[in-house]
């Protein structure tokens, strides 16, 4: 799993007292290793964290999906975003579009996108998460022929060909 953005709430690096019986630790490490040997029904830094600072509470991703993000076990803290959910990644920018443009229909309009074909997978897993539904039998019924721009700018005939998708909201709520 990659994680794009690691910088969530987590144990501090430093010399620091443990909240739970007063020890003083000289860093993250050491605090972890007196968690796990002394503080064994928290279950690590994770239960020690959730106990003393978040109140019980996994937080939430930052994107707004309102999904629990994960525990970095290596870095010792909660990621900021699931994985694809971080506004930089290119499937985070999808959803949030296509989350716009889901909303924007109404029930049984349609949604045709142009994309190159390399990324037809990706839009379609993102625009299925949103809840739109793929309308393949579609897909070649629209006139849309070659980009016009690129015969104007004297581009060969080697051009590649975009992908056109389309998908539809259901009339009966999303498919999520
Ligand atoms: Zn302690
Ligand atoms: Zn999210």
């Amino acid at each position: 799993m990659v994680y794009n953005h690691v910088v969530g709430i987590g144990v501090d690096d430093v010399d620091q007292l443990c909240l739970e019986c007063g020890r003083r630790c000289c860093n993250r490490r050491s605090l972890g290793n007196h968690v796990n040997r002394s503080h064994k029904e928290l279950g690590g830094l994770l239960g020690y964290l959730l106990k003393h600072v978040l109140v019980g509470v996994v937080p939430k991703c930052l994107c707004g999906c309102g999904k629990e993000v994960h525990w970095h076990k290596v870095c010792y803290r909660f990621n900021d975003y699931l994985t694809g959910h971080n506004p930089s990644s290119l499937a985070g920018y999808l959803v949030r579009t296509l989350q716009v443009a889901h909303k924007a229909l109404k029930p049984g309009c349609r949604c045709v996108l142009n994309v190159s074909s390399d990324l037809v997978d990706l839009v379609e897993a993102s625009a299925v998460q949103v809840g739109f539904v793929r309308r393949a039998d579609l897909d070649d019924a629209l006139p849309v022929g070659r980009d016009h721009f690129a015969k104007k700018k004297g581009v060969g005939s080697d051009i590649r060909v975009e992908s056109i998708i389309v998908f539809e909201k259901p009339i009966q709520g999303g498919a999520q």
